[in-house]
C-alpha cells in the first residue's frame, strides 16, 4: 500500500501539432499530465520560424486552459524584426516564461539572419522586453555537438546566462554522473541558475538513436544492447524504459536536483508511470 508520497516539481515538453487531430491528443495528453501540477508546459519552435502560428496557437490554447505556458523562440535564419514582433506579441498575451535557443542549422545552410547563438537572443530579449520574461536556455551535460570544447561549451552556457538567462534546462541524458559534473563545473564557474535535467522518456529504439545521433545524447552501451534485445516487442521495451529513466530520476531527485522536465513528444502514459513509480 502507498505510504507516502515524494513531491517534486515538473514541466512538460510539446511539440506543436499539424493537424486538428494531432491537437486533440495533445490536449488529451495535456489533461492527463495536468495532474501532477506541472510548473509549466513549453511548445517547442521550428528553427527558422517554421512553426511559429503553430506554436503560438498551441501556448495560447495552454493559457486559456489556465496553465503557465512557455513557448521556445529558435532564433537562427531569423531577422531581429521577426524576433522583436513575436516578443511583442506574447508580451501582450500575458506570457511570462519564454525557452530561447539557437536552433538547429538546417542542413547545408548557412546561418542566415540577424543571430548566430542563443546569447545573442537572451541579450535581445532583455533589450527589448527588460525582465518582464523569465528565461530558459539550453544546457549540455555530454556537450553540444558543436561545442569546440566542453570548456567553450561551458563558456556559452555562462555567457547565456550573464545575457540574462534565468535558468537552464539540459538535453536529455542517460549518465547521471555527467549531469552531476556539469553541474559542479557550473559552480565552480560562478553560474548559480537552476539547471534542470531534461528527460526523455524510451518509447522506441530507432526513433531515440536517431535523436541521440542528432544532439550528441549518449544512448550508454548497456542501455543501447538492452533495449535492442527487445526487438519488436515495443510494450517490454517500453516497461524497461519506464525503470531506467524512473531510476535516473529518483538519482537526481535524491541529489538533489531543482527539479525535472520532461520532453513529452506529445504523449503522457509513459511519463505518468515515470512520475508515479517516482513518487511512491
Ligand atoms: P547556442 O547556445 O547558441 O550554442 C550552439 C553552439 O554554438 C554550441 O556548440 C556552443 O558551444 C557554440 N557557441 C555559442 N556561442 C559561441 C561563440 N560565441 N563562439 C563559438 N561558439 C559558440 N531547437 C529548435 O529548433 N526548437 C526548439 O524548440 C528547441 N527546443 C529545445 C529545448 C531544449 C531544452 C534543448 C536542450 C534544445 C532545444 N532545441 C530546439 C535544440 C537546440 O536548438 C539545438 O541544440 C541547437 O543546436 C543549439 O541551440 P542552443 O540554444 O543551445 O545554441
Amino acid at each position: 500500500m502507498k505510504t507516502t508520497t515524494k513531491k517534486f516539481d515538473v514541466s512538460f515538453e510539446f511539440f506543436p501539432p499539424k493537424t486538428t487531430e494531432g491537437m486533440d491528443k495533445l490536449r488529451e495528453a495535456r489533461n492527463q499530465l495536468a495532474k501532477f501540477n506541472p510548473e509549466f508546459f513549453s511548445v517547442t519552435f521550428g528553427a527558422g520560424g517554421s512553426t511559429r502560428d503553430r506554436t503560438m496557437d498551441t501556448v495560447l490554447e495552454i493559457q486559456r486552459e489556465g496553465f503557465q505556458s512557455a513557448p521556445h523562440i529558435s532564433c537562427i535564419s531569423s531577422s531581429k524584426a521577426e524576433i522583436r514582433d513575436l516578443l511583442h506579441a506574447y508580451q501582450a498575451q500575458g506570457i511570462k516564461r519564454l525557452v530561447a535557443l539557437r536552433g538547429d542549422i538546417p542542413s547545408g545552410e548557412v546561418s542566415a539572419g540577424d543571430f548566430r547563438y542563443a546569447s545573442e537572443l537572451v541579450a535581445f530579449i532583455r533589450d527589448e522586453t527588460g525582465s518582464h520574461f523569465s528565461v530558459e536556455v539550453a544546457a549540455y551535460p555530454e556537450f553540444h555537438p558543436e561545442a569546440r570544447t566542453p570548456a567553450a561549451d561551458l563558456l556559452n552556457l555562462k555567457r547565456k546566462v550573464d545575457a540574462g538567462a534565468n535558468s537552464a534546462i539540459t538535453q536529455y541524458f542517460y549518465n547521471a554522473d555527467a549531469y552531476f559534473r556539469f553541474v559542479d563545473q557550473c559552480d565552480a564557474l560562478g553560474i548559480t541558475v537552476p539547471i534542470v535535467p531534461g528527460i526523455m522518456p524510451i518509447y522506441n529504439i530507432t526513433q531515440l538513436a536517431r535523436f541521440s545521433s542528432v544532439c550528441g545524447a549518449e544512448i550508454p552501451r548497456w542501455l543501447k544492447m538492452r533495449l535492442e534485445e527487445y526487438g519488436d516487442d515495443i510494450a517490454s521495451l517500453r516497461a524497461f524504459g519506464v525503470d531506467v529513466v524512473s531510476e535516473l530520476c529518483e538519482t537526481l531527485l535524491a541529489w538533489g536536483v531543482p527539479s525535472l522536465h520532461f520532453y513529452t513528444l506529445n504523449q503522457s502514459n509513459t511519463i505518468s508511470n515515470i512520475i508515479e513509480n517516482v513518487q511512491d
